[in-house]
């Protein structure tokens, strides 16, 4: 912790928040903004925005105004706000006219210390009237990197938001984002007239998950694997790249016994507010998504991110996983990564409309995002790199925990290049992976034989490397770009690159593939997590089965009453008295009051026993999806982060 800030911000930190401390760079934003000053705060998802905006609103007088896109979440924000004791309300379309009213009505009793707002209202003269009638603490822009993304669709309302300084100079405004490349840091600063604001940017790192990304070979069963083994009964986001994909995974979890459901942008509005709404009141809900999930979607404990297809970039990937942990456990973010993407994802930039320029970025988007996946460095670093910060060989990703090799692929990759080529000089055919591997192999396919290829120099040269290994060093080639696929049939063509390759004047260093992912953490159900004591488990368990009991009651989701971690606390500390359940992180005032005693009963041994984590049957599983198949006819959901 640096310099203490100003008292009474940390007065409202512990008694309405109930935390110890500010955590990074959120005391020097609070301070600064308590005391007038304009913000710009990058921080990664999960890394504490809220507090910088919160804190400030309740010690300043006056209301908070905080301006927010995510209009589906606002009634969870202000519930969430409500449990803590702040009071809070918003304004957007989805009331009627009466709430709207009562809202307003307290806006100007000067009884809200917070009010979100919908960008759109600000063009609204009615709010623009209210604005001028109250008394505003601060604004607040949330999620700023939509005025850069998606200038299309907000720019007349997000426009608006640099006129705010204009109307009201002497009220500070902080904007926040967890995207945080230069360029998009640089355009919110100046749409949003916050050059000369302090720009402060977190760390990006996020300690507690852990990044693995593991060769493809059966998805679902891979991912079956990882939810069994190491998330049986876990909340988690499986991220598939179309529709289709994501309707057929949410179907299959649920048939090997894993609660899931299916979110894409082609499902009803209803029906996607329902998933929605029930991946963030239940608990141990697997939710099957497209990209169009997730944002400002801030449930605690979701324990896992799950990627069943290559990201198009490494910021969306990023924002992707940054969903997994926000309460500091321990979390996985699990990509499985193959040659089909690769494939699949170059031929979509291929046919995406845009003129060279945007083409081109694209697959400088990819190009990042396939070294992250290549790469036998920490991934951590990697990631870190891309955002412009530094890091150490941090010891919980794959790549640290199971070092990966790195091998003189050179010789090989002649071989599969000279196939490529003969194939076309020889016989003016070119061909997928499938067949160039076979002939390297000297198998006797029908194929290879009605085509006579095993007549070819290169039949049979390959034997050293296994089928696995040479998709393997095909995917790899792919990657870099000294092969690539197209033509009708997406079969193998030969680039600039390779030439260099065949004549021998690159060196190809490629990764060695690990076996078998092994995976680490053994069956939780068995063994109680391992930061609780001895003995703390049926604790924390009973205080679990409370917390759904008085979510459930209250119509909230369970996490609004109190965080796992803040369970996990209480169950170690098993406190006998109001004052003892106060010093935990996370029980402000306000919770202490309302459940304190409840939470007491509990730990004494009053709620009822939890429910267990129902057993999974195992059982064969099918599997579907050849690896090389041509992309389907479906529709991938926009990306929010492309550019
Ligand atoms: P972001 O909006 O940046 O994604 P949030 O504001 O939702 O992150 O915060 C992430 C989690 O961390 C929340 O559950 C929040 O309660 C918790 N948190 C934030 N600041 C602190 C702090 N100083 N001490 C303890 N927990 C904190
Ligand atoms: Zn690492």
């Amino acid at each position: 912790m640096s310099a203490p800030p100003a008292s009474e911000a940390l007065d409202v930190l512990h008694r309405v928040f109930g935390y110890a401390a500010f955590r990074g760079p959120q005391a020097e934003v609070v301070e600064h903004v308590v005391a007038g000053g304009d913000a710009l705060v990058l921080m990664p998802t999960g890394g504490g925005k809220s507090l910088c905006y919160q804190v400030p609103a309740l010690v300043r007088p006056g209301t908070g105004v905080v301006i927010s896109p995510l209009i589906a979440l606002m009634q969870d924000q202000v519930d969430a706000l409500h449990t803590l004791g702040v009071r809070a309300g918003f304004l957007n379309s989805t009331q009627n006219p009466e709430e709207r009213r009562d809202t307003e009505r307290a806006l100007l009793a000067g009884e809200l210390d917070l009010l979100y707002l919908a960008p759109e209202r600000l063009r609204l003269g009615t709010t623009v009237n209210l604005l001028e009638r109250m008394d505003i603490a601060l604004f607040a822009i949330d999620e700023a990197h939509c005025v850069a993304q998606w200038g299309h669709d907000f720019r007349p309302d997000y426009l608006m938001l640099s006129e705010l300084h204009q109307r009201w100079p002497a009220v500070p405004r902080i904007a926040l984002t967890a995207t945080a490349t230069e360029h998009t840091r640089t355009e919110i600063a100046e749409r949003l007239d916050l050059t000369a604001a302090k720009h402060v940017v977190a760390s990006f790192d996020r300690p507690n998950i852990q990044y693995r990304i593991v060769p493809k070979a059966e998805p679902r069963k891979q991912l079956l694997e990882l939810l069994r083994t190491e998330h049986p009964g876990d909340s988690g986001i499986v991220y598939c790249l179309s529709r289709k994909s994501v309707e057929q995974t949410a179907e299959f979890l649920a048939a090997q016994g894993i609660p899931a459901l299916p979110y894409h942008a082609g499902l009803d509005a209803a029906v996607r507010r329902e998933h929605q709404s029930r991946f963030l009141r239940e608990e141990g809900l697997v939710m099957c998504a497209t990209i169009a999930f997730g944002m400002g979607i801030d449930k605690p404990d979701v324990r896992f991110v799950a990627h069943l297809d290559l990201p198009k970039s490494v910021e969306g990937y990023y924002q992707e996983t940054g969903r997994a942990g926000r309460d500091g456990l321990p979390s996985t973010a699990w990509l499985a990564y193959g040659l089909g993407d690769v494939v699949q994802q170059r031929k979509m930039i291929d046919d995406s409309e845009g003129d060279e320029a945007h083409r081109r970025r694209l697959g400088q988007h990819l190009d990042a995002m396939l070294a992250l996946c290549e790469t036998v460095e920490c991934r951590r670093v990697q990631l870190l790199a891309y955002f412009g910060q530094q890091g150490e060989a941090c010891g919980n990703c794959d790549t640290c925990l199971t070092p990966a090799e790195s091998w003189d692929g050179t010789v090989p990759a002649q071989k599969l290049l000279s196939t490529v080529w003969r194939l076309k000089k020889e016989r003016n055919q070119s061909f997928g992976t499938v067949q160039s591997v076979d002939i390297l192999l000297g198998k006797r396919t029908p194929k290879v034989e009605q085509s006579r290829h095993h007549e070819l120099s290169t039949f049979g040269i390959g034997t050293e490397l296994s089928e696995q290994e040479w998709r393997g060093v095909a995917r790899q080639l792919l990657a870099r770009g000294l092969l690539e696929v197209g033509g009708p049939y997406n079969t193998l063509q030969l680039t600039e690159g390779s030439q260099a390759v065949l004549k021998g004047d690159r060196q190809v260093m490629l990764r060695k593939d690990p076996e078998r992912v092994r995976t680490r953490r053994s069956s939780r159900s068995a063994a109680p997590p391992a930061d609780l004591p001895a003995g703390a488990a049926p604790v924390f368990e009973r205080l679990r089965a409370w917390r759904a009991a008085t979510a459930k009651e209250q119509g909230v989701p369970a996490y609004v009453i109190f965080h796992d971690a803040t369970l996990r606390a209480i169950a170690a500390l098993a406190p006998t008295s109001l004052p003892a359940l106060g010093t935990v992180s996370g029980v402000g005032e306000n919770k202490l009051a309302k459940y304190g005693q409840g939470v007491l009963a509990a730990v004494g041994g009053a709620a009822a026993a939890a429910p267990a984590v129902p057993a999974v049957p195992a059982g064969p599983v099918e599997d579907d999806w050849p690896v090389e198949e041509p992309p389907e006819e479906d529709y991938p959901d926009d990306d929010p982060w492309g550019a």
